[in-house]
């Protein structure tokens, strides 16, 4: 388990100055909690320039959003003609909750079935497979699909767990 930040408003802007201000605001709050956070996710994915600075500034090690990339291999982006610090980590860009129905009904074992065939695809092509999922208290079937997923994963194909931190 490794808890890290999603900053503190559910949202990505497009200034420095205001992502710089949602960053530390969430850095603040689990350091209130007595956790240090490294490691980011930017809500709904969404990358740019200034939330790439924004994070460095604010001593991040790592982010992922699939805005910068996805189905790939960790990476350093050019921001303005400098390397950046913060290593960007691309996930699986599909999230189990799309597959649930309006009225919060789904068909667990097609979702399994979706995600078995994207983990296959993800080691046939050396990919890290790193899978992500929102909690809604109205979804109570995701605990379990993830669960069922990292089962396959690990059990079934052998791979080793280790969180975002530990790939930094
Ligand atoms: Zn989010």
């Amino acid at each position: 388990m490794d808890i890290q930040s999603h900053a503190f408003y559910h949202y990505t802007y497009n200034d420095y100055a205001s992502n710089r201000f949602n960053i530390r605001k969430a850095k603040e709050f689990f350091l209130d909690l007595g956790i240090e956070t490294t490691g980011f996710v930017a809500p709904y994915g969404k990358w740019n320039e200034q939330l790439a600075e924004a994070l460095e500034d604010e001593g991040y090690r790592y982010s992922s959003e699939f805005s910068y990339d996805y189905m790939g291999f960790p990476s350093y982006p050019v921001v303005k003609g400098k390397v950046s610090k913060v290593l960007e980590i691309p996930v699986f860009p599909v999230a189990p909750e799309l597959f649930v129905n309006e009225d919060m009904t789904c068909n667990p074992e097609k979702i399994l079935e979706f995600y078995k065939t994207a983990i296959d695809e993800l080691i046939d092509h050396g990919i890290p497979v790193i899978v992500y999922a929102h909690t809604h208290p109205l979804m109570s079937m995701i605990p379990s699909l993830l669960e069922n997923i990292m089962d396959y994963a690990i059990n079934e194909k052998g791979l080793k767990p280790v969180n975002m931190t530990r790939i930094h």
